[in-house]
């Protein structure tokens, strides 16, 4: 049974973001002078503003975006930057998504991690200094069911101030379950707005239901959830440009109806894993610097979130530039903390360093790494 559709569904179906990202496309270099003139002035970019950002012509002055860029995010963030790491708790799956190494049906060995175990892989990242934990799982009901997950929370409250989840989407009543157990955020990437897309490659599962996963959002804010991580997978669709303006539309719609709720987001690149799954199109190194400058400057106060799959001079420049929060050390496997080869995993990761090297990373750049929950106010 489908899923009705929330408040953001119908914001969508208003936009025609492939005809904005072709208008965008178009844009010649004296359009783009003239939104980075208008965001100079203190003007508040539009989705259009934001399409010819992400133009060709933009790329050609890449430099100058990354530069406004950089002003935008330290007048917002200042120097801060949040370290958390995945926990894979589970990569138990009932849904097939041909893109996923954890996809039903795939020969990878299956672990679902004890609350206890969940607890000796946290105890593990706690002692590297993280105070920000992200819950990660395939979509199984009965392994991971919402009894379960709330055991895993309760358990790891007096550990980490701030608890992720990264797993199925729920209902309001498990959301605020969750929440009561400690819950602070929820991540659930669309991966892609473009409706018939998903159903290409959301080949069967919970998660074909686009409008469930979608309204997912407003549910968990409804409920208490403080944090929302939003994301798209880049490779998935071949219009990058449209799958990035809807994510700004929906960041920009959650930001403002639950105002309260800081809104998080994420544009990773497909990784090799067991799905084999090519990438239907390549987004480059230098259009990858270009997305994120361009949100940047579209929507201020968005964290910006850059996982390990992406190799350590992407992140160490990108954090100079836009992103704001940053995993380090991850293993994608259940139990791959302390018993690493012993399930599979989800994707490979690019960047290998551990933890305290990333740190001393930011710390060299002159950032101060965040190991707990939150920014320090920066005055703006
Ligand atoms: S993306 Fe999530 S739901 Fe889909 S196969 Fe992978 S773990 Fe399962």
């Amino acid at each position: 049974m489908s899923t009705p559709p929330g408040q953001f569904s119908r914001v969508l179906a208003t936009l025609d973001l492939p005809g904005l990202a072709r208008a965008g496309e178009r844009a010649d270099d004296a359009a783009v002078r003239a939104v980075l003139d208008r965001h100079r002035g203190g003007g508040r970019l539009t989705l259009a503003d934001l399409a010819v950002l992400l133009s060709p012509a933009a790329t050609a002055r890449l430099e100058e975006l990354a530069t406004a860029a950089r002003a935008a995010t330290l007048a917002r963030f200042g120097r801060a930057v949040r370290l958390f790491a995945p926990l894979y708790v589970s990569n138990a799956c009932l849904s097939s998504c041909t893109y996923c190494g954890f996809a039903k049906g795939l020969p990878v060995v299956r672990r679902t991690l004890s609350v206890d175990e969940a607890e000796a892989e946290a105890r593990l990242l706690a002692d590297r200094g993280f105070r920000h934990v992200l819950l990660v799982s395939g979509e199984h009901r009965i392994e991971v069911s919402a009894d379960y997950l709330a055991a895993v929370v309760e358990r790891l409250r007096p550990m980490f101030p701030a608890i992720s989840i990264e797993t199925q989407t729920w209902s309001d009543d498990t959301y605020a379950r969750l929440v009561a157990a400690g819950l602070l955020g929820a991540v659930h990437y669309q991966e892609t707005y473009d409706r018939a897309r998903y159903r290409e490659v959301h080949v069967a599962g919970w998660k074909r239901d686009f409008d469930r996963r979608l309204s997912s959002f407003e549910r968990a804010a409804a409920a208490g959830v403080r944090r929302l991580g939003l994301g798209v997978l880049l490779g998935l669709a071949v219009d990058w440009r449209a799958d990035v303006l809807a994510l700004a539309a929906h960041a920009s719609f959650l930001s403002r109806r639950y105002w309260r709720t800081e809104v998080t987001a994420a544009l990773p690149r497909i990784r090799p894993n067991a799905a084999g799954f090519p990438p239907v199109v390549e987004v480059d190194d230098a259009e990858f610097v270009q997305i994120h400058a361009a949100l940047r400057l579209y929507e201020p106060d968005l964290d910006l979130s850059l996982s390990t799959r992406e190799p350590p001079a992407m992140r160490d420049g990108l954090v100079r530039i836009a992103v704001t929060t940053m995993s380090a050390g991850s293993s994608t496997e259940p139990g791959g903390y302390s018993r690493p080869g012993a399930a599979g995993e989800q994707f490979t990761i690019s960047d290998e360093r551990p933890p305290a090297e990333i740190a001393a990373m930011l710390v060299a750049a002159g950032y101060d790494p965040v190991w707990k929950d939150a920014f320090p106010l920066v005055a703006t």
